[in-house]
């Protein structure tokens, strides 16, 4: 298969025509007309190069990595370990410290049974913030209920901000980990990462960040951040489902025990016991998700193709008119206006329940998400047990705004 036109590298400049053809799927018709596709903090698309990059591996180069002499091993190998080299150099890492994961909540659980749990004592913390997802409170729950530590929840201002204030006050002798999101996933707010890891730091405390949606809209520099653990999933930047990482500072990888025990992950076995690869694969047991790494490497390129300047402006853009077209609709209320904040719209509507919302969105094209985004906590905080939540991605236009807006002026006429 030869790599198909428009899956060529794009312009320096930002062509959103052309961004938009690189996306096959937004051309799909939907309930019988156009795609306005805004559910892009759930899973962005893919373009035609990630598309080509997965392709062409099954195609050209299948086989299993790491275990075989023959061609095809080779060029899975290769293939796979080149892409590992890819997106450690995407984040200023190297390529020990980054582990394959099935996606973010895998990472964060690796964290937590081989790094946290092993050190935590009864009476430890682990910080948090009460906007997290799920997948970033449940994890330390598990582990603190076995050793009687306990998951602190620093609070949530009304503007959707983290109390930064509060949660330095949190911080105490106790607290074994910080873990935070770069950018929430249900109000678009961006978190202070940097400033917090100093401060967590200046008290001997790592600090694990989840830039599950952060790395498809800010440049990240695990160097520069100074973050012991980042994770992140591949799907919400343009690659493929099921694949993520964890990078951590090496220091922390050696002295971590594996979590899964299997293939790959051992360099001797024997009856009486059993020796670990190098890092990172003594983390990585079994036949990993050869074509997920590749297809996350080929994603990244394509967004430093663009320039992560260029889509946060893009994003920003769209943020202001959303915001703008939103103001037109009686008795909406967007929840989360933390200044500076990522591209996403989480709203409530006095005359409907997003559920409700969303089901009539959907039948107007209009795809976005409806319920507590995984952040039930959050949603008991701002007192609402959901919201609609619009998210953008670098190919959204005011095309997609305005269909979102107009089925809005439906929901109000049906249900106002
Ligand atoms: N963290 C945040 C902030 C998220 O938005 C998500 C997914 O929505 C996750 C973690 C979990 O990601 P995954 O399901 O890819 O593991």
């Amino acid at each position: 298969m030869n790599m198909p036109q428009h899956a060529a590298p794009i312009a320096a400049t930002f062509d959103l025509a052309k961004i938009r053809n690189d996306f096959p799927i937004l051309r799909e018709a939907v309930r019988g007309g156009r795609l306005a596709y805004l559910d892009n903090g759930a899973t962005t698309q893919k373009p035609e190069s990630v598309l080509y990059a997965l392709d062409d591996y099954y195609r050209h180069k299948n086989a299993n990595v790491h275990r075989a002499v023959h061609d095809l091993a080779e060029r899975a190998t290769t293939a796979y370990e080149a892409a590992r080299d890819r997106i450690a150099a995407f984040f200023n890492a190297s390529r020990e410290e980054i582990v394959f994961t099935r996606g973010t909540t895998e990472a964060i659980n690796l964290v937590a049974y081989s790094f946290l749990q092993p050190r935590l004592q009864a009476g430890d913390e682990i910080l948090v913030t009460g906007m997290e997802h799920h997948s970033n409170i449940v994890p330390w729950q598990l582990i603190a209920a076995r050793s009687g530590a306990h998951v602190v929840p620093a609070p949530v201002t009304d503007a959707g901000e983290l109390d930064l204030d509060a949660w330095r006050a949190l911080l105490n002798t106790r607290t074994k980990l910080v873990a935070v999101m770069q950018v929430s996933n249900t109000l678009g707010t961006i978190n202070p990462v940097a400033e917090m890891i100093v401060e967590a730091h200046a008290r001997g405390i790592p600090v694990l960040v989840d830039g599950a949606q952060a790395i498809a809209h800010l440049s990240v520099d695990v160097k520069n951040l100074d973050a012991d653990f980042y994770v992140c999933s591949a799907h919400k930047a343009y690659g493929p489902t099921g694949f993520g990482m964890l990078y951590a500072k090496r220091a922390y990888l050696e002295a971590m025990q594996p979590w899964h025990g299997g293939g790959d992950m051992i360099r001797t076995v024997s009856f009486e016991g059993s020796t670990w690869n190098d890092v990172p694969y003594k983390f990585e047991a079994g036949t990993p998700d050869i074509s997920g790494a590749i297809g996350f490497a080929a994603a990244l390129d394509y967004i430093a193709t663009i320039g992560l300047p260029a889509i946060a402006a893009h994003e920003h853009r769209l943020l202001e008119e959303g915001t703008q077209r939103l103001q037109n609709i009686k008795g909406l209320r967007v929840i989360g206006t933390a200044p500076g904040k990522a591209a996403i719209l989480s709203f409530v509507m006095d005359c409907a329940h997003p559920q409700d919302i969303g089901t009539i969105l959907d039948q107007e094209g209009v795809a976005v998400r409806a319920g507590h985004h995984c952040t039930m906590p959050l949603m008991q905080r701002f007192g609402i047990p959901a919201t609609v939540r619009a998210s953008m991605a670098v190919y959204n236009d005011s095309e997609d705004l305005e269909q979102l807006e107009r089925a809005l002026v439906k929901v109000g006429r049906l249900f106002g």
